[in-house]
């Protein structure tokens, strides 16, 4: 019979490893095990972008290491894929047949890029970018690269725009619905980020998928596009989404979109909690359920799971806020977007240079999120209005004005 408590965390991410590090500290006498199914410790996958353009080098992309989880007394399992729950037995598996028994556990799981699902499309050359695998597949290839086509409306798909045009590869970034972002940002918006990307040499087209990948001698040489254009390409990168790793889980816990928790993280099973890009969670401001794919909601989830699995009854509280720079300018989206619920108004603004843009959304008389593009001033003003819930009385579009919010 087991006397210690036993934690066990399956995903070494941002969220894993948060959670590790706070039971240990807070519970010094139980034991804490941490599975992963890739072979390193915690890395920065917010880096590999910065890395993939000689922006850092892969030491800094990586932000533990070996002695670090020693010193912490958590028994790290690299290279060790979860592959069956039984929540009612209180048991994992491992695909080294291993049978492990839990008081609590955290499913932190993350996702696995959507594969290009047409013809070809799982040959040399088409590339993904979610692990310090596909950053070194993708560094050996680039150097000898001339054209590159990107697939994906997403922060994911930009991730690839930006690294390709960095190398000077001639790119082209194929968008299925009218603007990146699409549900987040309108056709003006559209048109400034299709703008920016073109500035910066990428030449955006929308209405678009791939039809299939060209191969010629093993080697990718172009894609055919839905709407019958045939594109040079020695590289495809795909960002066309995320599908989340919970595959070990159905069936013992709710599963939607995500493994969907309570605001605690807790799942329907009570000893299991969930966390970071995986979870399901009732976002603070309106409590519809959404998924949140940062490092930030990631790392902090992991904590605040932490203190409920010691036996807490913290909630999650935190403002989705995602922030990246988008070519020479940069992009703000925060609260919630009609990505998360589709009954939210709007106001938006382009000011007269055209080169900055916000937009704000109200449900029922509340602000609840915001993007910006470019001039991000007031934006912590916004945020407060955001988390403060409180009634908007005046004109809403007074709030669209920078200077009037400082
Ligand atoms: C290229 C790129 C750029 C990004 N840019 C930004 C950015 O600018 N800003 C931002 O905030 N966020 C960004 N993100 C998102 C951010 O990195 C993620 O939200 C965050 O890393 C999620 O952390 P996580 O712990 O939830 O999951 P993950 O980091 O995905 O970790 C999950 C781990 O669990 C492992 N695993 C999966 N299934 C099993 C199993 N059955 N058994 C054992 N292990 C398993 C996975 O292999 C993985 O190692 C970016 C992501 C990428 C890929």
């Amino acid at each position: 019979m087991r006397l210690l408590t036993r934690y066990v965390i399956v995903g070494n991410g941002a969220a894993g490893t948060a959670c590790a590090e706070e039971l240990r500290k807070n519970d010094p006498s139980s034991q804490v095990i941490l599975f992963t199914d890739e072979p390193y410790p915690l890395y920065n996958r917010v880096s590999l972008r910065h890395y993939l353009k000689g922006e850092i080098p892969e030491r800094k992309v990586f932000v533990r290491d070996i002695p670090w989880h020693e010193k912490y007394g958590i028994d790290f399992r690299p290279e060790t894929p979860v592959v069956a729950l039984d929540a009612a037995g209180h048991t994992v598996t491992t695909a080294r047949g291993e049978k492990i028994a839990y008081d609590r556990l955290l499913i932190a799981t993350g996702g696995t890029p959507t594969p290009l699902a047409v013809p070809s499309g799982d040959a040399r050359g088409v590339m993904y970018l979610q692990t310090m695998r596909d950053a070194r597949l993708l560094e050996d290839v680039l150097p000898a690269a001339r054209h590159a086509v990107v697939v994906g409306g997403s922060y994911l798909a930009y991730n690839f725009a930006d690294i390709f045009r960095h190398w000077g590869l001639a790119t082209t970034w194929l968008i299925r619905g009218p603007a990146f972002l699409r549900r987040d940002l309108d056709v003006t918006a559209g048109a400034l980020a299709d703008t920016l990307a073109a500035e910066a040499g990428v030449q955006v087209i929308h209405g678009e998928e791939v039809a299939a990948v060209q191969v010629d001698d093993g080697r990718v040489r172009a894609v055919t596009t839905t709407g019958g254009r045939t594109i040079a390409a020695d590289l495809v990168g795909a960002g066309i989404g995320l599908t989340m790793n919970l595959g070990f889980a159905r069936g013992q816990v709710e599963i939607h979109r995500g493994v969907v928790v309570d605001a605690s993280l807790r799942t329907s099973s009570p000893d299991i909690f969930a966390a970071g890009d995986v979870a399901e969670f009732p976002e603070p401001i309106t409590g519809a359920l959404m998924l949140a794919g940062t490092w930030d909601n990631a790392a902090a989830q992991g904590r605040l799971a932490a203190r409920n699995m010691m036996g807490g009854h913290d909630t999650y509280q935190n403002i989705p806020e995602h922030n990246t720079d988008f070519f020479a300018s940069q992009i703000t989206v925060m609260g919630i977007t009609p990505d998360v619920r589709t009954d939210l108004e709007s106001v938006a603004r382009l000011d007269d240079t055209g080169r900055n843009y916000r937009r704000l959304f109200f449900w029922e008389d509340r602000l609840v999120g915001a993007v910006l593009i470019g001039n991000r001033k007031g934006k912590l003003k916004l945020l407060q209005m955001i988390r403060d819930k409180l009634p908007i009385t005046g004109p809403r579009e007074a709030l669209l004005d920078p200077e009037a919010l400082s």
